[in-house]
């Protein structure tokens, strides 16, 4: 049986940090022995939480639709948990893949006095792992929160999309408090991607996302945009799209989304506009916070904000393309 290490219920020292004869014993158990507990089975976490139980853990599984979770234990495996409370006292490990950063604060904390949620029924010394493209500042607040409840949060947003998270080759952003020990986490991170990436202390990974979502956004922006233009010098589409994709214009909006979601008319990646524009928004919100001057991060923001409120919240990322079209 595949084995790995168990990095939570760590001894703390004075400073707050584990201690090292802690971290050098830490015990070998086996997959199956550690209970993950996975909230939010959409496009990305079903295909998640399913490469977890292929990699041999047991997963409690949950999400706002209460049929998601069923269809999921019936058709994946795991036990699908009846509430928040119910998942968080059955797993040694909690990870989240929520829309985004509010609603990963609500689960967690709860919205009212009776609300189900996670706090006050976590295990002392369990972690919590928010894969959800979040705010940083939202990540930074539930930290505080966590950590008197003696549970540690790391954050550990994915990129590439759907294929890559059915396929558990997606790339990892990991931001964890320094000297925290990572083995046990990299592995059950491992069985999702095939690049675990540690970004510096918590929130760097959510800061990241926003950064790299943003570049990808302005991408499919500057790529629509010129195929406008380009339409008014009698250039096609494809003809433009074959030739950036073989050219210094290539990205991934080029390369992935063009090719088949958008000239292909098929406009179903499977990541939603409006998921997009929040993490655009998110990076907006970090120019804010530091003052920086950042003027393409705006516009971009302002933009796909438009295209949100044009296409509404279901609409996919690829339709940006119909926004850009009809300016
Ligand atoms: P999704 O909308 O398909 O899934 C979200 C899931 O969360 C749904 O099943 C929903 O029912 C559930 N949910 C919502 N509120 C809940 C609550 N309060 N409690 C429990 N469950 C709740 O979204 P997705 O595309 O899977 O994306 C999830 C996260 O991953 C987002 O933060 C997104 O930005 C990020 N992301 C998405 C992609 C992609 O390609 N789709 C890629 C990378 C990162």
């Amino acid at each position: 049986m595949s084995r790995c290490t168990a990095g939570f219920r760590r001894r703390w020292t004075a400073s707050g940090w584990p201690s090292r004869s802690w971290r050098n014993a830490q015990r070998v158990i086996a997959m199956s022995e550690l209970s993950i507990g996975f909230i939010g089975l959409g496009n990305m976490g079903w295909h998640m939480a399913t490469n977890l139980l292929r990699a041999g853990y047991s997963v409690h599984v949950y999400d706002a639709l209460p049929e998601t979770a069923q269809r999921f234990s019936q058709q994946v495996g795991g036990h699908a948990a009846s509430s928040l409370a119910q998942l968080a006292e059955a797993s040694d490990v909690v990870i989240t893949m929520l829309p985004n950063g509010k609603v990963v604060q609500a689960v967690v904390l709860g919205t009212g006095e009776n609300d189900d949620r996670l706090l006050g029924h976590l295990k002392r010394g369990a972690v919590l792992i928010d894969m959800s493209s979040s705010d940083p500042s939202d990540s930074q607040h539930l930290q505080s929160a966590l950590a008197q409840a003696g549970v540690t949060l790391l954050d550990a947003p994915v990129s590439g999309a759907v294929p890559r998270a059915e396929a558990g080759t997606l790339t990892i952003m990991l931001g964890a408090p320094q000297g925290y020990a990572l083995d046990t986490v990299k592995a059950v991170l491992g069985a999702m991607g095939n690049s675990v990436i540690e970004t510096g202390p918590v929130g760097s990974g959510h800061a990241m996302k926003a950064l790299n979502n943003y570049v990808a956004a302005i991408g499919l922006s500057a790529a629509s945009e010129a195929i406008k233009v380009g339409a008014l010098f009698g250039l096609s589409a494809k003809t433009m799209i074959d030739i950036m994709g073989t050219s210094t214009g290539k990205n991934f909006a080029v390369e992935h989304i063009f090719p088949v979601h958008i000239l292909g008319e098929q406009f179903n990646t499977g990541f939603k506009l409006a998921l997009l524009e929040k993490d655009v928004g998110i990076a907006r919100n970090m120019v804010e916070l530091k003052q920086a001057n950042a003027p393409f991060i705006n516009l971009t923001s302002q933009e796909w904000g438009r295209a949100r409120q044009q296409l509404g919240e279901v609409a996919d990322n690829s339709e940006y393309f119909k926004y850009a079209q009809s300016q």
